[in-house]
């Protein structure tokens, strides 16, 4: 789950961490109002979840009530990265000497979380490593031992980071590795990390995506989940009870089981095609299911060629031909319809469809055939 900045914002300040006063709003009029309570000058912030806010203009200084007005209302409906914003963070402004960069994450070749620290904030933690890695230090923290007081000195210190920023560096990065790990994050970050003209260290941005699995152990997730993009055609999946997953190719998959649902995404691509989807139908192939499945990829308007890949195991193959026939009667289809039968009751299943096939219901013997056979119905592929 990706948080909003100002909602970053609020988790790190549950964990002690020093931010910005601010308060969200969804109008100019809020933002108005919400900057007569937090005092200018103030900033207005677009809310997205996407980065390079400050360059799409997204991120303005507001010296005066009006200029929050003026901003707000330029903010309010911007288009930045394919996000449109449709609320804004109006923040107390800070002033700034030195911007830094800090963040947590997990290093999984390692087997430990990675944290990393550098005195060239503010541009893209990217930009850095590539053009001067040396200014990013670096720390491996081994989830057992936790972040020491100590450890956490040497690295702010190998950051070369002003040395009046030190001990509030340390304290808040302390923090940060506290906020990482007891509320089950998969990164923290903050760019910048700011240094005030008056010795302070103070968090300016939020970037904090949160792990999904454990909002069992957090009641106060629930609030971050209802914030999150929704895929419409993933919203429309899940409310069949499908396991389905948007991507952004052009052949609609339909498999049994999560593997194998992923295996064909996977041939997919390696035919030179994209698929549509990731969509896992379980263990029960009926009508109804199948139905289901069909609707939902039918009604996505990308879609040019439908591959079903059905491997048979308690899932009986004459069971699944009778689905898809039956579903096929159901669902008025707009694209051709490519089936891979396998397993359990294959023979009895094909014999099944045999009578149905045409120009856009075909029928493969093997997942990499159907595969092609369905990219080239979309219009792509390279038929290696
Ligand atoms: P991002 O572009 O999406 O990463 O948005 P940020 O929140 O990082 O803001 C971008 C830039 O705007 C920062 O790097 C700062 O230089 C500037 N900025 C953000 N907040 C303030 C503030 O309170 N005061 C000042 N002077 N500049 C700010
Ligand atoms: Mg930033």
């Amino acid at each position: 789950m990706d948080l909003f900045e100002y909602q970053g914002k609020q988790f790190f300040a549950q964990f002690g961490m020093p931010v910005s006063a601010g308060e969200v709003a969804f109008t100019v009029d809020e933002a108005v109002a919400a900057a007569e309570r937090v005092g200018t000058p103030a900033m207005v912030k677009a809310q997205v979840h996407t980065g390079g806010r400050g360059k799409a203009g997204g991120v303005k200084f507001a010296a005066t009530v009006d200029d929050v007005r003026k901003h707000a209302g330029n903010i309010l409906g911007l288009d930045i990265r394919g996000h449109v914003v449709k609320r804004v963070l109006i923040e107390k402004a800070s002033d700034i000497a030195e911007e830094y960069y800090a963040s947590f994450t997990l290093d999984r070749s390692a087997k430990k979380h990675l944290g990393m620290l550098s005195a060239e904030g503010g541009v893209e933690i990217e930009t850095v490593a590539e053009q001067n890695p040396d200014a990013i230090a670096k720390i491996w923290i081994d989830p057992v031992d936790g972040l020491t007081e100590e450890a956490a000195t040497a690295w702010v210190e190998a950051a070369k980071l002003n040395p009046d920023a030190t001990d509030g560096a340390v304290k808040i990065m302390m923090q940060l590795y506290t906020a990482y790990t007891e509320g089950d994050a998969d990164l923290v970050e903050i760019n910048p990390l700011i240094f005030t003209p008056d010795k302070r260290v103070h968090v300016l941005d939020a970037k904090v995506t949160l792990d999904g699995n454990s909002e069992y152990r957090h009641a106060d997730y629930a609030q971050y989940d209802e914030t999150q993009p929704r895929d419409e055609r993933e919203e429309a999946a899940h409310a069949k009870g499908l396991q389905y997953v948007g991507l952004d190719g052009t052949v609609g998959v339909i498999a049994n089981g999560a593997g194998l649902a992923m295996s064909t995404v996977d041939v997919v691509n390696q035919v030179g095609g994209a698929a549509a989807n990731f969509l896992d139908i379980g263990g029960g192939a009926n009508a109804d299911v199948m139905s289901g499945a069909l609707e939902v990829i039918n009604n996505d308007p990308a879609v040019k060629s439908i591959f079903i890949n059905i491997f048979g195991g308690i899932t009986r193959g004459d069971e699944v031909a009778n689905g898809i026939i039956e579903a096929m009667s159901r669902v008025d289809i707009d694209s051709p319809i490519v089936i891979r039968l396998d397993g359990t009751n294959a023979d009895e299943g094909r014999e099944i469809l045999r009578p149905y096939l045409s120009d856009v219901l075909q029928m493969e013997d093997t997942m990499l055939d159907a595969a092609r056979c369905s990219v080239e119905l979309a219009g792509q592929g390279d038929n290696k």
